[in-house]
């Protein structure tokens, strides 16, 4: 198992015990991670919240950053606002109530040479554990009324430690907790980790780039480690994408624009923008050839891309031929049909809807048949039964909610033109590197005649505020969002929390309004119906979970309310707003937040951010800063945007390094194929 290699020599050094029975290598990945010692089940759905579903994903849960090296000092010689350590013992304790559930536990800390104050924030617990005698050393600077604490240790030093791990932030599993549970994971299984990259290589085993990333001896140490990480995963990413390469397919040359799309212009109430017309003029470039465009369609919501997605589907049917645009959800798919029917309407194409609630034998049999120029659905359409007469051009709108497979089952056997298309925007260079086999086309400016929406974030104790102002607007005979705090995972509960809240607002805030529901757990024909309501304003308001995230357009809907909005993501919030600010009227979207003293700096981070812009290439910069790469690209299960370790923005090098290897060992057997095939599972499920 040892053997010499480069780096991490000195590597925190654990304890090998060995879990209960043998577990192969490839096993470990899969250790629930309720098997870890200390991990109850209320543990164990706290850890799943973010992310932590098996033992491996722990160890792959990267250090956010590292506590700084600080100098222990004396008490007696605290000074400035440097960040310090300081140690000594606890002589009293008392906690103070400060309204609401807010507490602050302050202790006396007495060393050799005097004493301090020192003050936690809403820990009421600790008052227990801060018994008089107690040794204690502290991490933090000093204040205004004493020192604040950052971090502390009772008994053995480890938060304080410099270069200790500090975790994504996250209220339900602390930053300690998790450094405990990492050790211990590593203990158990920190040798077992299989690695994926050739031995001759020679690069440092993976196992000890895990240890060393969560216990570093220094900064180096860790971005060394981190690096290694990156390799690993990228490869792994690029051997996905070198084998799904199918490098025979034909496609159908689609040359020359013809009447249909020039008509098509004629009905579009607008003229096209510059990045539109550059989009459509590098379709038009793919389409003319026999090798199926792959290519990705970025900008940002309300940038205008489904004008081009038609165009695309309308070049297939010019040439008589069939065009078919899916969604990941009904929602979405249904909403793109709305869209896109009337128009194809007025230019007598005949488009239907299939989703796997909705279409009939007969719209099969329309699609199968050719009578259906363009289908509109979910994967519902590139499933076995689902037959096309002649798929020429596929549209996929939020690709990367797809997986390879499904991605592949549409390429193989049809060979379309495939335009992928991506609401969540990220510069160019990245794009080029995630997706390695797309060609990129970027929307970067929405339509000129809108306006930048303003935002504004409202702490809870302001939000009677926020509704008067949105009465304002809903007197003024325009429309409105309120969406509902992301409480829960599970979309019942999510649904029955959006009903309680939808009658709550009807007695309350929005008594005399009328108050329509969205959520996902509607029937497909509820939903529409609601859909349909707002849409012809026979409701003013719509409070809704995030199902109306994407695809959603009602330009008289001009101001949003996003409740608990500290508890969404970054790109989710960019998202939700974007269903704002559609029509030319300046709209406004209010961001309530939990009472800002909770708030994690994170979090708060976010909410200015959103503030600050509306350029959501700027926002992707932004989360990229503060959560790393992990789920810029979608969510965690997604596969193809799971870069836990990859900063994209530095680790260029390393892109092109892993793409190298992946295309020569595309064919060769080892543990990477086994790693190759987890992720794709993983993607494609
Ligand atoms: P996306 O799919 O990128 O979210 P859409 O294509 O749905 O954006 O367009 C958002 C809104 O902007 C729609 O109401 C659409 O009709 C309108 N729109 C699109 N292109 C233009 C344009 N060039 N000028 C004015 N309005 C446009
Ligand atoms: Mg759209």
């Amino acid at each position: 198992m040892t053997r010499a290699h480069a780096g991490f020599t000195g590597v925190v050094q654990h304890e090998w015990l060995r879990p209960r029975g043998w577990v192969a290598p490839q096993h470990v990945a899969a250790l629930g991670i309720d098997t870890l010692p200390g991990v109850g089940a209320a543990l164990a759905k706290r850890l799943r919240a973010l992310g932590i579903e098996t033992v491996l994903d722990l160890l792959q849960h990267r250090p956010r950053r590292y506590e700084l090296a600080v100098d222990e000092v004396a008490i007696s010689q605290l000074w400035g606002d440097d960040e310090v350590a300081i140690a000594g013992v606890v002589q009293d304790v008392r906690t103070r109530r400060l309204g609401g559930r807010r507490t602050i536990v302050t202790a006396r800390i007495k060393d050799a040479s005097g004493m301090i104050g020192a003050s936690w924030f809403n820990q009421p617990w600790l008052a227990e554990k801060l018994t008089p005698g107690t040794h204690l050393r502290l991490r933090g600077k000093l204040g205004r009324y004493g020192f604040d604490v950052k971090s502390y240790d009772v008994g053995e030093a480890q938060a304080t430690a410099d270069f200790a791990p500090v975790y994504p932030a996250s209220e339900q599993v602390p930053s300690t907790k998790l450094r405990d549970l990492v050790r211990v994971a590593l203990a158990l299984v920190g040798r077992y980790l299989p690695d994926t990259l050739p031995a001759e290589l020679d690069e440092p085993l993976a196992c000890d780039a895990i240890a060393a990333i969560h216990f570093p001896r220094d900064e180096a140490e860790a971005e060394a480690a981190r690096r290694r990480l990156a390799l690993d995963e990228l490869f792994t990413l690029q051997l996905v994408v070198a084998r799904s390469r199918d490098e025979d397919a034909v496609a159908t040359a689609l040359p020359e624009p013809g009447t249909l799309v020039d008509r098509y212009r004629d009905v579009l109430p607008f003229a096209l923008t510059e990045y539109q017309e550059r989009a459509i003029a590098e379709i038009d470039l793919d389409l003319a050839r026999t090798v199926p465009m792959q290519r990705l369609l970025q900008g940002d919501v309300g940038s205008g891309k489904t004008v081009v997605a038609l165009y695309a589907l309308l070049r297939a049917v010019e040439h008589a031929r069939q065009g078919a645009l899916m969604a990941p959800t009904e929602t979405l798919a249904e909403q793109h049909f709305l869209t896109l029917e009337p128009l194809c309407a007025q230019l007598g194409v005949r488009c239907v809807l299939l989703t796997g609630s909705v279409g009939s034998k007969k719209i099969r049999d329309e699609i199968a048949s050719g009578v259906a120029q363009i289908a509109v659905g979910t994967h519902a359409l590139i499933q076995r039964d689902v037959e096309f007469a002649d798929l020429a051009v596929a549209v996929v709108d939020e690709q990367h909610r797809f997986g390879v497979e499904q991605r592949k089952a549409l390429a193989e056997g049809r060979s379309p033109h495939v335009l992928h298309m991506t609401a969540t925007p990220i510069p160019r260079t990245l794009a080029l590197t995630i997706y390695g086999d797309l060609a990129v086309s970027e929307i970067a400016k929405p339509p000129a005649n809108r306006k930048p929406i303003e935002t504004a974030w409202v702490g809870a104790e302001r939000s009677s505020a926020a509704y008067e102002r949105l009465r304002v607007h809903l007197d003024a005979g325009r429309q409105a969002y309120v969406v509902c705090p992301l409480i829960e995972q599970s979309e019942t509960r999510l649904a029955r929390a959006a009903e309680a809240e939808a009658d709550r607002l009807r007695r309350a805030e929005l008594k005399g309004y009328r108050v329509g529901l969205l959520h996902g757990k509607l029937k497909t024909a509820d939903r529409r119906e609601v859909m349909r309501q707002f849409k012809d304003r026979e409701l003013d308001v719509l409070v809704a979970t995030t199902v109306i995230e994407v695809g959603v357009d009602v330009p008289n809907a001009t101001i949003m309310i996003v409740q608990e909005a500290d508890r969404f993501g970054l790109a989710q919030l960019h998202q939700l707003r974007g269903r704002v600010g559609r029509g030319a009227e300046q709209s406004y979207c209010l961001l309530i937040s939990r009472d800002k003293l909770e708030l994690t700096d994170v979090a708060k981070s976010r909410l200015e951010a959103l503030v600050q812009t509306t350029d959501g290439f700027e926002l992707a910069e932004v989360d990229l800063e503060l959560r790393g790469e992990g789920q810029l690209l979608g969510t965690r299960q997604s596969g193809w945007s799971d870069l836990r370790f990859t900063k994209l923005r530095v680790d260029r090098d390393l892109i092109e390094r892993a793409r190298a290897l992946a295309n020569e060992l595309r064919d060769e057997d080892g543990p990477w194929q086994d790693a190759a095939d987890r992720l794709g599972e993983i993607a494609g499920a």
